[in-house]
């Protein structure tokens, strides 16, 4: 029997999204990661996609509707990866303001939290 083999994730672009990044520009919020393909885990994912460290961190993005982290990110690569589809995720980052801050006063921001 032969074993089932799957592309890895940042294989798993669809044709639709290539087609779409060549007829218009769009800035997407969603392009300032390094999410690659379109793989989804909605738990804390238990080893990176790309270098296999079990290093793992949710991103939680000040201003956006869920006060839970919405994308993963790999401590030691960087890459980061997707908590839920791309299109919710463009959504949820949509939906919070644009910063135009410091990195310190951004810190600080964060620090101090909504509560
Ligand atoms: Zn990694
Ligand atoms: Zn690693």
């Amino acid at each position: 029997m032969k074993n089932k083999q799957l592309s890895p994730p940042w294989l798993d672009v669809t044709s639709s999204s290539k087609i779409t990044k060549k007829c218009e520009v769009t800035t997407k919020r969603i392009d300032g990661f390094n999410i690659q393909g379109n793989k989804i885990s909605k738990e804390e994912p238990l080893e990176c996609y790309y270098c296999g460290c079990d290093d793992i961190m949710g991103i939680e993005i000040i201003g956006v509707a869920i006060d839970e982290p919405i994308i993963w990110e790999c401590k030691h690569c960087n890459e980061h990866m997707l908590r839920f589809s791309r299109a919710k995720t463009e959504r949820l980052l949509q939906g919070a303001p644009e910063i135009d801050i410091t990195k310190e006063e951004w810190e600080e921001a964060w620090a101090n939290g909504p509560n």
